[in-house]
């Protein structure tokens, strides 16, 4: 194996403990940061993340409270839950955990959230502002993945970045955060023809697939620096990513593992886009300050 491990546990706790001054300075300031988290049904795997979360806030000295609705919520109720949220002063962050059950339109729950207390960064309004370059709130998975390239000194300006996957949620934010650094950016995804010969391409490769493996070693250019977004169980139960994390690292340069990857990053952007909503309230930040520290 040559590929440097990437720790994205480390550097996660490192952006923890600068959130953690943060937050006692708002505290010292009478504000307690608190995030929403609003849950509908019983998604096992959500359950998990949602407490995942709120133990990160709790850890930080943030306010975390989950509200678990039962899986026969109705739209309207759903969305009178967050409108309530919408005003609850002691609530600067909201986030409603996907998927939900149908038939709740994602879309219009969403919509429904305040944009200044949407810390997901998936309200429109969020997106357009990523997309023309004045980000407020970004998507804390790719916002993550951007936080790993800087942490690891990834030249971006010019190299050619690889993304598999054009979801909302990743690959979408993902390839508008590498073009705003001034990389040239290639997007794939389940239509595109030969995935190796485009992956191959990539001095940054970028996957968000959902698919255990599905990159290997003959797909990487030799020295790529390669980040695996993906979280997919295994019959045995482990955790894999969307690379064959062996064959890969013998070829590139560096790595996310899975777990212990961008997982960690995810759950530390959203303890800092909530920690910049309680900024904003308090005065403390623009909103222009996407800065994490
Ligand atoms: P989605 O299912 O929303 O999107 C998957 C994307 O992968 C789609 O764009 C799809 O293409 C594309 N795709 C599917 N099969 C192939 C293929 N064979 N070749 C190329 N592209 C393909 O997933 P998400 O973006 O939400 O998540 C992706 C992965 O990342 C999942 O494993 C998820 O669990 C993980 N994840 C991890 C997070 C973390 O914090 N670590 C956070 C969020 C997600 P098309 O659009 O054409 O269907």
């Amino acid at each position: 194996m040559s590929a440097r491990i990437i720790d994205g546990k480390a550097i996660a706790q490192g952006h923890r403990a600068e959130l953690a001054v943060r937050v006692e300075r708002l505290r010292e300031a009478g504000i307690v940061p608190g995030l929403a988290v609003v849950i509908v049904g019983e998604d096992p795997a959500s359950k998990v993340y949602v407490r995942n979360k709120s133990f990160a806030c709790e850890a930080i000295g943030m306010r975390s409270q989950v509200f678990a609705l039962s899986a026969d919520t109705s739209q309207a109720q759903l969305i009178a839950f967050v409108h309530r949220l919408n005003e609850d002063a002691a609530v600067h962050g909201i986030l409603v955990q996907m998927p939900l059950p149908p038939p709740l339109d994602k879309h219009a729950v969403i919509e429904a959230i305040a944009p200044e207390k949407d810390v997901d960064g998936f309200h429109y309004e969020n997106v357009g502002a990523l997309v023309t370059g004045n980000p407020a709130f970004q998507p804390c998975t790719p916002w993550g993945v951007m936080m790993i390239l800087e942490h690891e000194g990834v030249a971006l300006e010019g190299a050619h970045a690889v993304v598999v996957g054009r979801s909302n949620v990743v690959g979408k934010p993902m390839a508008m955060m590498l073009v705003a650094a001034g990389a040239t950016v290639t997007i794939c995804h389940s239509k595109t023809r030969d995935l190796g010969a485009m992956t191959r391409q990539g001095d940054i490769l970028v996957v968000a697939v959902g698919q255990a493996r599905l990159v290997t070693g003959g797909m990487v250019k030799p020295g790529a620096v390669v980040i695996d977004v993906g979280v997919n169980r295994l019959p045995d139960g482990r955790l894999a990513g969307d690379v064959d994390f062996d064959s890969v690292a013998a070829v590139a340069s560096r790595i996310t593992p899975v777990p212990g990857g961008v997982g960690p990053m995810t759950i530390a952007m959203l303890l800092a886009n909530t920690v910049k909503a309680a900024e904003r309230v308090a005065g403390l930040a623009a909103r222009m300050d996407t800065r994490i520290a």
